[in-house]
């Protein structure tokens, strides 16, 4: 069974370059759909991947209906100026489910809205505050939009969150990062990173279920609904007989969480995505080759070789390489940099393309399907 699929709309970083366009991404679960980024024409490839699903996959669906949440991992123009646009379609298709916006802010930012100042001029002209303020000012609020949409802003590493109010330009401290409506079966967790804005990766992470109580055994022995209850509920219980049955042989194994991660743009090992200690897949940026380093390192970014190290660091299984420079045109490059970097082969690594399909199953087993142009293959 698939948990969390995850459709990579664009693959370039700061520019769209060739085949590859700028960042946005989608994640299905059972609970909904987030999206995380929406760069400059993300409308555009959202329903040209919608297309592409209805032709070659009958079962997959990217309703918008189904969207309950945009996680956003920085200011960067190339990871936001596709929202506005997309919000006011949204608008057009008479959307009315609830959406929640999320993403990563400063705490002098945070400090400022709270208490009724304008954003300090010392925060970066990408700062997000600075954009959802602006889209609220050209129409980007509930009322004008007619669904409701919630503003959340945080700092990360703070674990600090306001709430924005765009009719009366005020915001309020909240206890913590709201999950999206309805979710019940998996959680959106912000991981601090290390960026030129503030910025944060975001992990999906479906949350530890019980297995399964067997009824059957429980009917063969006869067992009475009080007794059943007891093992249900976890205690073990004696006979008449003076048997003794033990909870946990009633239980099949508990089906561990699955965790998905998506870095945003960062140097490499950044402090939230190190401190994991499991992760299923990480979907990571490789801006640079190596012999561009020096360049990571000045801005901020990563090479397909600290991708590596990250993921390494939080315990990955399966690595994808994505946010390429324009000067990257060979994808074998970055994957062949990435793979020395795994000496002793811990990971599997593969490098995304636009319209690709990360699929990560209940026990953990990951397929990376990439797009043909007709179609998806292994
Ligand atoms: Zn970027
Ligand atoms: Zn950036």
């Amino acid at each position: 069974m698939i948990w969390l699929e995850l459709h990579i709309l664009g693959t370039a970083s700061a520019r769209p370059a060739g085949a590859r366009d700028v960042s946005g991404s989608l994640l299905s679960c059972e609970d909904g759909i987030a999206v995380i980024d929406a760069g400059e024409g993300f409308q555009i490839r959202y329903a040209q991947q919608r297309k592409r699903l209805k032709l070659h996959t009958p079962t997959g669906s990217l309703r918008a209906a189904r969207i309950d949440v945009v996680c956003l991992t920085h200011g960067h123009l190339d990871h936001t100026w596709g929202l506005l646009p997309w919000l006011q379609t949204m608008s057009l298709d008479r959307r009315t489910r609830p959406l929640l916006i999320v993403g990563p802010t400063s705490t002098e930012v945070l400090d400022a809205l709270t208490d009724g100042r304008a954003i300090p001029e010392s925060a970066p002209p990408a700062e997000l505050a600075r954009q959802m303020q602006s889209w609220h000012s050209l129409g980007a609020t509930s009322t004008q939009l007619g669904y409701e949409v919630r503003w959340i802003l945080g700092d990360v590493q703070a674990d600090s969150w306001i709430e924005l109010d765009p009719t009366s330009q005020t915001a309020a401290q909240i206890p913590s990062l709201p999950q999206p409506q309805g979710w019940r079966h998996v959680n959106i967790v912000p991981l601090a990173t290390t960026h030129t804005v503030p910025s944060c990766a975001w992990m999906f992470e479906t949350k530890e279920k019980a297995g399964k109580f067997n009824r059957l055994k429980a009917a063969e022995l006869r067992l009475t609904t009080a007794q059943q209850t007891e093992l249900g509920q976890g205690r073990d219980i004696t006979l008449a007989n003076g048997e003794s049955l033990a909870a946990s042989s009633f239980r099949s194994a508990a089906i561990e969480p699955r965790r998905l991660v998506v870095s945003g743009d960062t140097a490499e090992q950044a402090p939230g995505i190190k401190a994991l200690s499991a992760v299923d897949v990480i979907v990571h940026e490789a801006t640079f080759l190596d012999d561009t380093k020096d360049h990571a390192t000045e801005h901020l970014h990563s090479t397909a070789t600290g991708a590596t190290r990250t993921a390494l660091s939080c315990g990955a299984n399966h690595l994808v390489l994505t946010h390429f420079s324009a000067r990257i045109k060979d994808p074998t490059v970055p994957l062949d940099e990435a793979t020395k970097e795994d000496a002793n082969n811990s990971l599997t690594i593969s490098v995304a393309k636009d319209g690709d399909r990360i699929l990560l199953g209940s026990s953990g087993q990951t397929t990376h399907l990439s797009w043909t142009g007709d179609g998806w293959a292994a």
